[in-house]
């Protein structure tokens, strides 16, 4: 049975990222530039702009943060992200959730000049995504799929059991298994919440793919025995055995489904490492794009 290692993976990654950058440098080209937008003081949300721009440094690009009081009026926060559209130096930028509920996320979404939408959530990009066109794609179906090709793990032909079907994780990732590509060609079928016989169809599935956000659900009860398990639910549960009190878990019942399966992403150290990976990944890309 083989742990599919994220966390090397995304470090590969990154070293190819900062190894162009570094290149860029040398050629007097200026190195890519990615912005983070925070509106209120969301504790979670801090925590991830702070691990942007640590990945950011890692790999040798800018980083800035721009951030503004919860009360901040939906205009001024439109003009602040013309002033980003704008600003040559900025290759792309991420606008981080949650806002405050008197700001309409979509009209944000959709502010936001698509060349420079790494988070990939504006209709355009998402559209393209769908014809399989795609500029960017969302950080987190594309570090799933970067992570199961560099790992091995073979897609085409297979019927893959996509768990989720939310905007920035289950859907696009059915998306881009099933796209006529080098690294789709996949058979999907999509399961949610209505789905009848879950347990069952799961256990079809060559290729598990679980975003369905509860905690350890997972069992092995749903897994066919040989098949791939990727966890890409992430989850912080109460441990009175831990020091800190809780500890880190995904959607997936690891321990029992990892005996049956024949390759399984751990939480943490699985998918999430890859997420930032092509976030940066993204901004590489806006970046080269302008050259
Ligand atoms: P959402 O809550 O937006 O979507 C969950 C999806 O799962 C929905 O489609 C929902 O169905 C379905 N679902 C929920 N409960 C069940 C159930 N009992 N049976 C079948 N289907 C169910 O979550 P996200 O897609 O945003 O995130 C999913 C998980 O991935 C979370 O744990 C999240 O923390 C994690 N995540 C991890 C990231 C990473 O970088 N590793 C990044 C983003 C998310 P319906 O549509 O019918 O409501």
């Amino acid at each position: 049975m083989q742990i599919i290692d994220g966390k090397k993976i995304a470090i590969e990654v990154k070293q190819e990222i900062a190894a162009k950058v570094l290149s860029m440098s040398k050629d007097q080209q200026r190195v890519p530039h990615l912005a983070a937008v925070i509106v209120g003081e969301d504790g979670a949300a801090k925590t991830y702009v702070e691990s942007i721009q640590r990945s950011c440094k890692e790999v040798g690009f800018i980083s800035s943060v721009y951030k503004y009081p919860e009360d901040i009026s939906e205009r001024e926060l439109l003009e602040a992200i013309d002033f980003l559209n704008h600003d040559d130096e900025i290759d792309g930028y991420i606008i981080q959730l949650p806002l405050p509920k008197h700001i309409s996320i979509d009209k944000v979404t959709e502010h936001v000049d698509p060349k420079k939408d790494i988070d990939c959530f504006h209709p355009i990009n998402y559209g393209k995504l769908l014809l399989g066109e795609a500029d960017f794609l969302p950080a987190t179906p594309y570090g799933t799929i970067e992570l199961m090709q560099r790992a091995g793990i073979e897609v085409a032909g297979k019927h893959c059991v996509v768990l989720g079907r939310s905007n920035i994780v289950g859907k696009p990732l059915a998306m881009l298994l099933a796209e006529k590509s080098a690294k789709g060609n996949a058979t999907v079928t999509i399961c949610h919440s209505h789905t009848e016989n879950l347990k069952e169809i799961c256990a079809t599935a060559d290729i598990l793919l679980v975003a369905i956000g509860k905690a350890e659900m997972i069992t092995a009860d749903y897994v066919k025995k040989g098949a791939v398990v990727i966890d890409i639910g992430i989850h912080r549960v109460p441990d009175v055995d831990s020091p800190k009190g809780y500890r880190i878990c995904g959607d997936v019942k690891f321990d029992e489904v990892a005996s049956k399966c024949s390759a399984i992403t751990p939480v943490p150290g699985g998918v999430g490492s890859m997420t930032m990976a092509c976030l940066l990944l993204n901004t590489l890309h806006a970046r080269l794009t302008t050259l």
